[in-house]
This record gives C-alpha cells, structure tokens and sequence, in this order.
C-alpha cells in the first residue's frame, strides 16, 4: 500500500457497492462531489474473512467456469464482447479496488439481466445511484447493476427475471460522470443473498474474455 490515507472515505469515493465485512446496509449516505466515477469496490482496506462463513465465501477458479457455463448475457443492449475493458483492479478514489466492469454505452441504452434470477434490492446510494442487485438461479452469485437512469417499469424486489430481460437503462446516477454515462457490473460470490450487499467479489471482465 503505497496511498497513506486512513480508511475514511475521501469525498467522491463513497465506494458502498458491496460493502466491506461488517458493514451494515447503507442508510441514507452523505451527499459527496461527484466529480468522477469511483464507485465500487467490495472489502477495500480491509481483508475479507474468506471462507470461513457465509457472507464473504472464497472465491475458486470453479466460480469462474461455473459462470461462463451459464452463458452469461453481456448486461448492456448492443455490446460485443470485444468492445469490453478490464477495469477489474483500476484503482478507484486512491485506495479502493475498483472491483467491477464499466461498460460505457449512451444513456438510456437498455441494461439487461446477464443471468436469469431474482431481483434482491433495488437500491439508492451516493456511489452507485440507482442499483439493482440480482441473485442468480443458483444464489450463489450476486450480480450488481449500478448508475442506471431508471429502473425498467414494473421491476421490483423479488420477482422473477429471465436472462436478458431489461431490467433498466444506463445511465449517470450516483457518481458517474454525467458525460461519461456507462454500466457498473459486479459480480460477487455469495453464501446468502439474504445479505445482498456482501460478497467475494470475481472480475466480469473474464467471464466473456478469457485469460
Ligand atoms: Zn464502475
């Protein structure tokens, strides 16, 4: 760790995405500048207990082949693989991993589900804007849609989704710049969706561009 500064969050990188282990569900979070998109990360500065209980379960090499094996959806309407950028570790607000896949597309472009699932949380925050976290079939995968313009009509929690059914639109909400209108994707592993804001998380990026 070469950055010096403390665990507090510098403002503008509210990083609440899925949150570090102990951290309770976001409640109403300060408004912070939101001068660039730093949001996301999963257990920043802080190791994750991994394996050892259900909120923050290992990661394997099998998660991955698991999730290609479902033939996941790329979430954003008219993306090709190819055109996807691994931002998996950039380095977000100084300290924090930036844990997830931006997928840059015009506002308002359709976001769709990668996987079949259940939706889990609809949810607001200072980072992420207006997100949506889906369970998918097996729950053992949390996935995290985050900066839409809207929710699609008549989405909510605990209804059924189908794979590549339109679950909102891209947009800047949260602290995405409001010229840079993209996606915020994770994807993290999870023992109970009960807990949506908890996860291991894995890099998307590698789920549709192998390594
Ligand atoms: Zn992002």
């Amino acid at each position: 760790m070469i950055d010096t500064t403390k665990n507090a969050p510098a403002a503008g990188s509210d990083t609440v995405m899925f949150a570090p282990p102990g951290a309770a569900p976001a409640g109403p979070t300060p408004i912070v500048p939101s001068t660039v998109d730093t949001a996301a990360t999963i257990g920043p500065s802080t190791t994750p207990v991994v394996g050892s209980g259900a909120s923050y379960p290992l990661v394997t090499p099998a998660d991955l082949i698991d999730l290609r094996a479902h033939s996941l959806v790329i979430p954003v309407a008219g993306t090709k693989a190819e055109k996807l950028v691994d931002s998996f570790d950039d380095r977000r607000g100084g300290t924090h991993r930036h844990e997830a896949l931006d997928i840059m597309a015009p506002r308002g472009t359709p976001v769709l589900s990668a996987d079949a699932g259940t939706v889990l949380k609809l949810h607001n925050s200072a980072a992420g804007g207006l997100t949506i976290y889906v369970a998918n079939p097996t729950q053992r995968f949390i996935m995290l849609y985050a900066h839409l313009d809207r929710y699609r009509t008549g989405i909510a929690e605990g209804m059924t989704v189908k794979k590549g059914e339109i679950l909102g639109y891209v947009g800047t909400s949260g602290n995405a710049s409001p010229a840079a209108p993209h996606l915020h994707f994770a994807i993290a592993r999870s023992d109970n969706p009960k807990e949506w804001w908890k996860g291991t998380p894995l890099n998307p990026f590698l789920v549709w561009r192998g390594k």
